[in-house]
């Protein structure tokens, strides 16, 4: 048996079950997915083990979320290969998801305070070019986030995610205002600080996160960005931790 071979098989005596679901895995699934990185080139240690079902069906998703990453990415001065063959994709695919440009002035200003630049308000906001959400992506960012919610919880706590525990969600652009508080939030609640990287390849700080877990009541709490974009929040408890139940929502319902 060659040595790649000897390498997959490990892995699934040691993860025989699907991260997601806990049904029998027979597949790998990167977590972020590759198409998040540049030249699809992603961290090492980020593959879990996945059901058939519950791989493919995450593929539509990571594409759009994929494309919104590559479009918030500030450093890249042109479209790259990747980014078209994205864009392509989820027209294809998805097309629904593509976002709108915002063109009213008032849309306009009440997005760029969202983001913190109030000086620029009054200004000649036609200069500004600015997309919106369709509410169709939302649903795939908090389905994303929660799938990275279970691959950080499966990876730091050492077992699956419980179908009955509570999950609550956040993300938002790594440039909006709300993304500050959360970030000194984790800097100073979130012990635990991940860089993520790869043997012999610089991915510099494409996907950094905090997190703190606690077994005994299935607590897990994670903040990070990805693609230096956007940031994604998570928190999941326990069905028996108390005053928390009404702000998330079951993982059960990921697995209807
Ligand atoms: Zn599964």
């Amino acid at each position: 048996m060659g040595r790649s071979k000897q390498r997959k098989e490990q892995f699934k005596r040691e993860h025989p079950n699907c991260y997601f679901c806990g049904h029998a895995a027979d597949t790998v699934d990167h977590v972020p997915s590759r198409e998040c990185f540049k030249y699809k080139v992603g961290p090492e240690g980020y593959d879990f083990p996945a059901c058939a079902k519950c791989n493919n069906s995450a593929g539509r998703l990571e594409q759009s979320v994929a494309l919104y990453l590559h479009m918030t990415d500030l450093s890249a001065k042109t479209l790259s290969p990747q980014y078209i063959k994205l864009l392509k994709g989820v027209r294809n695919n998805n097309i629904d998801n593509l976002p709108t440009k915002v063109a009213r002035p008032g849309q306009m200003r009440r997005a760029l305070r969202s983001l913190g630049l109030q000086e620029f308000i009054g200004k000649e906001v036609a200069d500004f070019e600015l997309v919106k959400i369709p509410k169709t992506q939302h649903e795939d960012f908090e389905k994303f986030t929660r799938r990275l919610m279970c691959a950080l919880y499966y990876k730091h706590m050492g077992t699956i995610l419980p179908a009955e525990n509570y999950i609550h969600t956040m993300y938002t652009s790594a440039a909006n205002q709300r993304a500050m508080p959360l970030i000194e939030y984790a800097a100073r609640n979130l012990p635990n600080v991940v860089k993520t990287s790869r043997k012999n390849t610089d991915i510099g700080d494409q996907f950094v996160y905090f997190w703190r877990g606690n077994p005994d009541s299935n607590l897990f709490i994670f903040v990070g960005t990805i693609a230096n974009a956007i940031l994604f929040a998570g928190t999941t408890w326990g069905a028996g931790t108390k005053n928390y139940t009404d702000r998330g929502t079951q993982h059960s319902v990921d697995l209807q």
